[in-house]
């Protein structure tokens, strides 16, 4: 948890955001600038940087399982959905707290930019 981290103050309540699901590892929330009809952002409870950080696979099947959720919560999973995990300087990564990105409620474009 670092008080640096605008994801960590998200889950520890400083930050407001509108929250969607949780589960025993992470939060969802809705993306502050929707690139989507429905966008939401999944994140692990404790602080990891990126993907290339990470090294629990428990974590990571937990926060995939919270972003299948949310999309079946937004009524997204006849339709379809996108799942993102943007990572370092190439990938396009701007918040450095790792997060899933769950687009949906429009056609997705491939490939992207
Ligand atoms: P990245 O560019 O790192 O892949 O994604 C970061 C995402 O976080 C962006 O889509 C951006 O809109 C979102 N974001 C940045 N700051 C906040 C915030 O304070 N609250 C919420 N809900 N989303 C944020
Ligand atoms: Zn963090």
């Amino acid at each position: 948890m670092s008080d640096a981290c605008i994801f960590c103050r998200i889950v520890g309540g400083t930050i407001p955001a509108t929250l969607v699901a949780s589960n025993a590892y992470g939060v969802a929330f809705r993306d502050l600038f929707p690139q989507a009809p429905s966008h939401l952002l999944v994140i692990p409870r404790r602080h990891v940087a990126s993907l290339a950080e990470a090294t629990d696979g428990a974590e990571l099947g937990a926060l995939m399982l919270l972003a299948a959720e949310v999309a079946r919560l937004e009524g997204m999973e006849d339709a379809g959905y996108r799942v993102v995990a943007n990572t370092g300087k190439d990938g396009g990564q701007t918040v450095h707290h790792l997060h899933l990105h769950v687009l949906g409620g429009r056609t997705m474009h491939w490939p992207p930019g």
